[in-house]
């Protein structure tokens, strides 16, 4: 039995095991894929503290390196479910693991358009992240596809960067609020095209232009699709909100006893590295907390 499993190996996850670690915890963490998250496909990031320019997929090892030789434990499956109790059984595709306390910290995806082309071209002109990818683009002609509130918010931050920006919709009003589609009405750069869809992606090794509605190409140097987030955990008797992420507060508590979530899965306003790495070091403190039956340190 371990102290603590941690589900996911993203920024959330390495750092709960850093911090569950130096806390002196047995450290499981299970992870589906590879570890790093969503972090592994962005070529610059330029938002972390002290490492400008950094690609994703280095900090997401020096994170790995670190709980590693820290002494977290990680095995590479998948977690079907979890179940609660004094002692916390993980079932994953290959096995069942029990531990006393779990962290949760599976993230999200960013829902994808499913149209040809997308995945060779992530990355590579087609982005899910104004604020990971925007600066690459500055003084370029770009387009954004959605009509909530996410939409709305990345078409404002890349106004202020791009040479011209189409919003592309494709319902004739905006799901999001009317407050930020009257401040990108006032952006000269910015240009609505509503009854939209993106119908193909054409461009070879990278994105060079979109089709709208099957009919006309609209040259642009990056595609940002901004069409929603879907939470990556089925966990059954996790209490979620209404969008699907697992509700806790600031303190990472989940509904379940000993039970904690941290990072992108988490409800939560901003989903970025740093705020997921902030997660992952209040939900390894709270465990740590949970397993001395609630005495942990005099800085709580
Ligand atoms: P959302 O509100 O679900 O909006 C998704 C948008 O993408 C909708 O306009 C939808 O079109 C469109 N869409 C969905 N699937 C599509 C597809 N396959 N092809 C083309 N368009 C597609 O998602 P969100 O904007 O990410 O926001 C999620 C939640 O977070 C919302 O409650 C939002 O208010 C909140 N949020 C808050 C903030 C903030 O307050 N700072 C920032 C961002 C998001 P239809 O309109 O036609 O369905």
């Amino acid at each position: 039995m371990y102290d603590i499993i941690i589900i996911g190996a993203g920024p959330a996850g390495l750092t709960a095991a850093i911090y569950a670690r130096r806390a002196g915890k047995s450290v499981l963490v299970l992870e589906a894929k590879t570890y790093g998250g969503q972090i592994v496909n962005t070529t610059d990031i330029e938002n972390y503290p002290a490492e400008p320019g950094i690609s994703g997929l280095e900090l997401a090892k020096k994170m790995y390196d670190q709980a590693k030789n820290l002494g977290a434990e990680f095995k590479f499956e998948k977690v079907e479910d979890i179940a609660g109790g004094e002692v916390k059984t993980v079932k994953t595709d290959e096995g069942d693991y029990e531990a006393k306390a779990i962290i949760i910290a599976t993230g999200t995806d960013y829902k994808k358009l499913e149209i040809e082309n997308e995945e060779k071209l992530a990355g590579h002109g087609i982005s899910y992240c104004a604020i990971c990818d925007g600066n690459l683009y500055k003084d370029k002609v770009v387009a954004v596809a959605g009509g909530g509130n996410s939409a709305l918010y990345e078409s404002l931050y890349l106004a202020d960067i791009v040479k011209k920006l189409y919003l592309v919709h494709r319902r004739d009003e905006f799901r999001g609020d009317e407050t930020l589609t009257k401040k990108l009405e006032e952006k000269p750069n910015v240009e609505f095209l509503l009854g939209s869809n993106v119908t193909k992606l054409n461009g070879k090794d990278k994105l060079e232009s979109i089709e709208i509605n099957g009919e006309k190409n609209l040259e642009v140097d990056c595609l940002f699709v901004a069409i929603g987030r879907e939470p990556k955990n089925t966990f059954s008797k996790i209490e979620k909100d209404m969008n699907g992420f697992i509700q806790a507060g600031e303190d990472c508590k989940t509904n379940l006893d000993g039970i904690f979530v941290a990072g992108d899965a988490r409800t939560k306003s901003t989903r970025q590295i740093v705020t997921a790495v902030s997660d992952g070091a209040v939900a390894a403190t709270a465990a740590t907390k949970y397993l001395s039956g609630g005495y942990y340190g005099a800085h709580q």
